[in-house]
């Protein structure tokens, strides 16, 4: 099964309502997918990520700019005449039809040859791996099994994009995990785009080729997993995926290779990997807390404080600290086999390494 087809989406806005007090739902959008590429649109509640899937899908009318699908201008096009299909939160499966006549309900109503349907459903039971299940109705199948159905069901009738919308959000978290594992399976063996809308963080760095981070109606940056949380360009990118330490101050310098950074009310030089798009003057430092390392305050280090709170979470020890200037900073330290002897009250020394060093705009 080979559709895969890509999506351009130029300055699309989305507007609700003529109300110029209302912030636009979605403001000027441009994000270009590729065939074949496991999407997600990631950020909070009312960010825009299910207007944009909506909008993609034809089931909302976009208030200006363009949306191509595999070369074709799709966004006048109503949803049936755009080879994309949905999957749902909600699952919408039919009661009273079973597995198999739910995943023929669609292929029916495409118009596939009836000698055609038996096979196509054999075939999308096997891929999601539920052929002993196919007489069952969707009222005696686990949560976890609905959602294969309602998988199964959407890429039946061979759509090239497949939009989910938080699609295991109704899961508990050891299912939603396993789900997660065979979704990204299932996409690989299907061969077709997958554009998947998400608020959990963790669940967008796993499953994804790329990500798009939005807020308020805007895509603040577009990368792969790890270009996302190794080099986040907008603070609130960095906040929103993982833990985050930040500190104000001041960049100091320009070396060739690097820049120095003074926190405000500590008399330090910090060096940074030199980074591009660095602003300059005021600045934020920002640093994971499981990319510092924790040393004895008579060691070489760059920040100094006292231990406020020790949270044991099992592979690791995570410490609030607060620092010289009544900054408060968040440590993680690897457990390794052994349990931290570091108790509240008790001084530390930070080394920040240099490609630990985040630098943005204040
Ligand atoms: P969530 O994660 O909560 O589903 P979201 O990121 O998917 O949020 P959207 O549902 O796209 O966000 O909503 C974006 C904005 O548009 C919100 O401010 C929302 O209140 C508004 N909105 C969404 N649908 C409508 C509608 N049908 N009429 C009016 N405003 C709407």
């Amino acid at each position: 099964m080979k559709h895969a087809s890509s999506i351009e989406v130029q300055r699309v806005s989305k507007r609700y309502t003529d109300d110029p007090e209302v912030a636009p739902a979605l403001d000027e959008v441009s994000v270009s997918i590729r065939s074949n590429e496991f999407f997600t649109l990631l950020g909070p509640s009312g960010c825009g990520k299910t207007t944009l899937l909506r909008s993609i899908a034809g089931f909302e009318q976009v208030s200006a700019g363009s949306i191509h699908i595999g070369g074709q201008r799709v966004d006048e096009l109503p949803p049936y005449k755009r080879r994309v299909n949905t999957v749902f939160q909600s699952y919408a499966l039919f009661p009273h039809m079973s597995v198999a006549e739910n995943i023929a309900f669609g292929l029916e109503m495409q118009g596939l040859a009836r000698g055609e349907i038996p096979a196509r459903v054999k075939e999308m039971l096997a891929l999601v791996q539920m052929e002993h299940l196919a007489r069952r109705r969707p009222a005696e199948l686990s949560g976890g099994q609905q959602q294969r159905v309602a998988l199964a069901r959407a890429l039946a009738p061979r759509p090239d994009v497949l939009l989910l919308d938080e699609p295991l959000s109704a899961l508990d978290l050891k299912l939603r995990k396993e789900m997660q594992v065979e979704l990204k399976r299932v996409q690989q063996e299907a061969g077709i785009t997958f554009i998947f809308v998400t608020h959990d963080q963790e669940e967008a760095l796993t499953l994804s080729d790329r990500i798009a981070v939005m807020a308020s109606g805007r895509i603040l940056q577009i990368g792969s997993p790890s270009e996302i949380y190794e080099r986040p360009k907008h603070p609130f990118v960095a906040h929103f995926i993982g833990d985050i330490n930040f500190l104000p101050g001041q960049i100091r310098q320009c070396p060739q290779n690097g820049r120095l950074f003074r926190p405000d009310g500590i008399p330090v030089d910090i060096p940074c990997a030199h980074d591009g798009d660095a602003p300059s003057g005021r600045a934020q430092l920002a640093f994971r807390p499981e990319r510092s390392k924790l040393v004895e305050p008579g060691e070489p280090h760059h920040l100094r404080g006292v231990i406020e709170a020790v949270l044991y979470v099992g592979t690791a020890t995570l410490y609030q600290c607060r620092l010289a200037n009544d900054l408060k900073v968040m440590l993680r330290e690897s457990n390794e086999g052994a349990v931290s002897a570091r108790t509240p009250g008790s001084s530390v020394a930070v080394q920040l390494p240099p490609h630990a060093c985040l630098l943005m705009e204040a």
